[in-house]
């Protein structure tokens, strides 16, 4: 996604508004599958005194194995993002620069294009989630027989070992069988 910044600047420090389907391969991220694969990039961005604030963010849908029961599945990423990039005077380079005191990034561009390939491409990687679930309950893939307890009871006993736990066990039955 690329931003020409003499358009912001018509607009006087207004936020204009973006939105663009950006495929994954040209960020330079090759997932597995689907070559098809894009973010929706939605942003609003200005140019104040020689910065430009983007804000916004981006959203995908993805394919990968539930991390429980191994089924493909569908997930979804999303993040949420403000940024101020300056123009960087000088030969083109990418470089990330902490304001004294200031507890936010700057990020560089040069010349008249903000490409926001490269911010969107590490925004993405370090989003990548921890764990992928097909649902938040899934009940995973039964340790004793490998079968996927979403579809089936397979019959094995779990043992429990907390004895403190097979007391509650116990109380529980009592109650079921007065009822
Ligand atoms: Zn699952
Ligand atoms: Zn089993």
């Amino acid at each position: 996604m690329k931003i020409f910044v003499p358009n912001l600047e018509k607009h006087g420090g207004g936020f204009t508004p973006y939105v663009q389907q950006v495929p994954l391969i040209s960020l330079g991220i090759n997932l597995p599958g689907d070559a098809e694969l894009y973010m929706t990039v939605n942003v609003l961005a200005a140019s104040v005194t020689g910065r430009v604030l983007v804000r916004g963010h981006w959203q995908a849908e993805l394919t990968g194995e539930c991390s429980r029961c191994l089924e493909e599945t569908v997930y979804s990423m999303k993040e949420h993002f403000s940024e101020e990039f300056k123009i960087s005077k000088g030969p083109p380079h990418e470089a990330r620069e902490r304001g004294a005191g200031e507890a936010e990034d700057i990020l560089f561009y040069t010349g008249d294009l903000l490409d926001l390939k490269e911010y969107l491409r590490q925004s993405f990687l370090v989003s990548q989630p921890l764990k992928i679930l097909c649902r938040d309950d899934c009940k995973g893939l039964c340790p004793g027989c490998g079968a996927d307890r979403n579809r089936k009871e397979c019959g094995c006993r779990e043992e429990i070992v907390d004895p403190r736990l097979r007391s509650l066990t116990a109380l529980k039955e009592k109650e079921m069988r007065r009822r």
